[in-house]
Formats: structure tokens, C-alpha cells, sequence
């Protein structure tokens, strides 16, 4: 699983549909479209904390080959 890809929902401002983004498209900052209103939305990655869920969350699963002992 990819922590990046995991899709987030939020209401428009303007009309209040929900719309989707993931944590990627908040980590770098680009704009999403209302599937609504067709309004163009802004993420933004307020205090980083998208760009670090993604860091640690790709830290934690890189560690994992190297904890696993396979025994025979
Ligand atoms: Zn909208």
C-alpha cells in the first residue's frame, strides 16, 4: 500500500460536495478540481505534514525486508 495514494475527502467551500484528493497532491500543493462546481481548489500541505506522514510512512516500509529473518 502506497500511503500516498490513499485517497482524502473534503467539502468544497463553494458548494459543498465531497472531493478527493491524496495525500501526494497535498504534499505538493497542487490544485484539485470540484467535481461539483468545477471549482479549482488549493491544497495546501499546512506545517508539512503531508510531505512527513509520506516520509515516515515510506521509512517504516523500506525497513521492513531488513527486519524479517527467514529461517530454514
Ligand atoms: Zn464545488
Amino acid at each position: 500500500m502506497n500511503i500516498g495514494e490513499v485517497k482524502n475527502k473534503a467539502e468544497c467551500p463553494a458548494c459543498k460536495a465531497a472531493v478527493e484528493f491524496t495525500l501526494v497532491e497535498i504534499a505538493a500543493e497542487s490544485s484539485v478540481t470540484c467535481g461539483g462546481c468545477g471549482a479549482s481548489i488549493k491544497l495546501t500541505d499546512k506545517d508539512g505534514g503531508a510531505k512527513k506522514l509520506i516520509k515516515e510512512m515510506n521509512d517504516i516500509t523500506s525497513q521492513f525486508p531488513k527486519k524479517i529473518t527467514l529461517k530454514f
